[in-house]
C-alpha cells in the first residue's frame, strides 16, 4: 500500500478565490485564494468561528462553494460531489461502527465498493500494520482506547488510498498526552506516505508542529500562509503576532522619535537606517516573552519592572509585571481597521499593559520585588496602530 501511495503522484489542492455566504448573511468566508502544494501538509488555524471547518468541507464537497473555483491536481472540481473527488476525511468524532470488528470498520469503504475479499484483507493488514493495529483487528470499538479508536479512524481513510487526506480537529477528543503522542505519529505517517494533507485546529501548538505551512484564518479571511518559523518571526500583522507563539506576544503602544522607539520610561535605539526612524510617530510595539531577559550591565534597555505572578514550570519560568504604558486591545485593533477609524481611535488606554517574560527557572524572582528586565533591541515587531499591519 506504502508503496502503491508512494509510486502515485501525488495531487495538490488549488482554492481560487473560494467564499462562502451562508443562507442567513454569515459570510463564513471571504476570497479565499490558496495552493497546496503535492505532497504538502498545510494546517488551517484560527479561532473558533473564522472558517476553517467551512473551508475543508468545500474541499471535500461537503459545502457548497458561492464563488470562486476548486481544483484536485489539475481537475476543477468545484461543482463533483464529495465521492467523486478521491478524498478522505477524518473528522473529530470517530463515528466508527459499533457493531463491527476494527478490520471490518477499516474495510468498510473497500467492501461498499466491491473490492474482492482478498484485497480487502490485504490492504486492511497494511494499514493496521502502518498505525499499530495488527493485535486489535477482532476487537470493537467499545473495547478500544481513545487513542486506538482515532487511530482505527485514521485507517479507514488510508485504506481507501486518496489522493488527499481533509482533516478536522482530529486529536481534539483525546488528552494532551496523547495528543502530542499522536501528533508525532501524524508527522511520521505523513512522511511515510507522503500524501497532500490539508488539517484544522485551533489549536496553534499542534499548528505550528504539524504544518510544513500554517494558514492562519480570521473571520474567513486568509491572514498568512507561511512555515511555522516564518510565522513566528515575520508575522504580518498584529492578529498572528497574537495567535502565534506561547505564552503570547507582548505589545504596548509606543512612540518613535529621533532613531529610538520609547514606552514606560524605557528607550530602545533603532538601528541605524531603520525606516521608522525618521519623524515622530506612534506605533504599537510587539516583543516575544523570550525577547526578555534578566538585566545584565551591559547596557542594553531595561524596564524596572515589579513581577505580579510567578508561574513555575520546571527548567522556566513565566514572570508577569505590568507596564506603565496602556495595553494594546488587539480586537479593538480590528473594529479601528473596519470603520477605517484614524490613529488615535486606538490610544484611548483602556488598561495598563500586562507583559510575560520567559526566563530560565535559576533567574531569582520574588513577587512584589523590583528587578530590572532587558529588552533585547534586535527582536522588535513594530505595527501599525490604525491598520494592525506590520511596519518594516
Ligand atoms: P470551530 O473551531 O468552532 O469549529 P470554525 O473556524 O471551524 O469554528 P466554521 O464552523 O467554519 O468555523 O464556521 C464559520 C462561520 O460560519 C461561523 O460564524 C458559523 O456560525 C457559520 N456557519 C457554519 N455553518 C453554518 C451553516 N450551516 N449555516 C449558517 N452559518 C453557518
Amino acid at each position: 500500500l506504502t508503496a502503491e501511495l508512494a509510486g502515485r503522484e501525488p495531487a495538490g489542492v488549488r482554492l481560487d478565490q473560494v467564499s462562502k455566504h451562508f443562507r442567513g448573511g454569515v459570510q463564513a468566508i471571504r476570497d479565499v485564494t490558496l495552493t497546496v502544494a503535492p505532497g504538502e501538509f498545510v494546517v488551517l488555524v484560527g479561532p473558533s468561528g473564522c472558517g476553517k471547518s467551512t473551508l475543508l468541507r468545500m474541499i471535500a464537497g461537503l459545502e457548497e462553494v458561492s464563488s470562486g473555483r476548486i481544483h484536485i491536481g489539475d481537475k476543477d472540481v468545484t461543482t463533483q460531489l464529495p465521492q467523486q473527488r478521491d478524498v478522505a476525511m477524518v473528522f473529530q468524532s470517530y463515528a466508527l461502527y459499533p457493531r463491527m470488528t476494527v478490520r471490518g470498520n477499516i474495510g468498510f469503504g473497500l467492501r461498499m465498493r466491491r473490492v474482492p475479499k482478498e484485497e480487502r484483507a490485504r490492504r486492511v493488514d497494511e494499514v493496521a500494520q502502518i498505525l499499530g493495529l495488527e493485535h486489535l483487528l477482532d476487537r470493537r470499538p467499545a473495547a478500544l482506547s481513545g487513542g486506538q479508536r482515532q487511530r482505527v479512524a485514521m485507517g479507514r481513510a488510508i485504506v481507501r488510498e486518496p489522493q488527499i487526506f481533509l482533516m478536522d480537529e482530529p486529536l481534539s477528543n483525546l488528552d494532551a498526552k496523547l495528543r502530542v503522542s499522536m501528533r508525532a505519529q501524524l508527522t511520521l505517517l505523513h512522511k511515510r506516505l507522503g500524501v497532500t494533507t490539508v488539517y484544522v485546529t485551533h489549536d496553534q501548538t499542534e499548528a505550528m508542529t504539524l504544518g510544513q505551512r500554517v494558514a492562519v484564518l480570521r473571520d474567513g479571511v486568509l491572514q498568512q500562509v507561511d512555515t511555522p518559523q516564518a510565522l513566528f518571526h515575520h508575522p504580518v500583522n498584529l492578529f498572528v503576532a497574537a495567535f502565534i507563539g506561547s505564552p503570547s506576544m507582548n505589545f504596548v503602544h509606543a512612540t518613535v522619535d529621533a532613531g529610538a522607539v520609547s514606552f514606560a520610561g524605557v528607550r530602545i535605539p533603532l538601528p541605524p537606517g531603520s525606516p521608522l526612524a525618521d519623524g515622530g510617530r506612534r506605533v504599537i510595539l510587539g516583543m516575544r516573552p523570550t525577547s526578555l531577559s534578566v538585566a545584565s550591565e551591559d547596557g542594553a534597555p531595561r524596564l524596572t519592572v515589579t513581577p505580579a505572578i510567578v508561574e513555575d514550570l520546571g527548567d522556566e519560568r513565566f514572570v508577569i509585571f505590568d507596564v506603565d504604558a496602556p495595553r494594546v486591545d488587539t480586537d479593538a485593533t480590528r473594529a479601528a481597521v473596519d470603520a477605517q477609524a484614524e490613529d488615535d481611535a486606538l490610544l484611548v488606554p483602556l488598561d495598563r499593559a500586562t507583559f510575560t517574560a520567559r526566563l530560565p527557572a535559576t533567574t531569582p524572582v520574588t513577587v512584589g520585588e523590583p528587578m530590572a528586565v532587558a529588552i533585547d533591541p534586535a527582536r522588535l515587531h513594530f505595527f501599525d496602530p490604525a491598520t494592525g499591519e506590520v511596519l518594516q
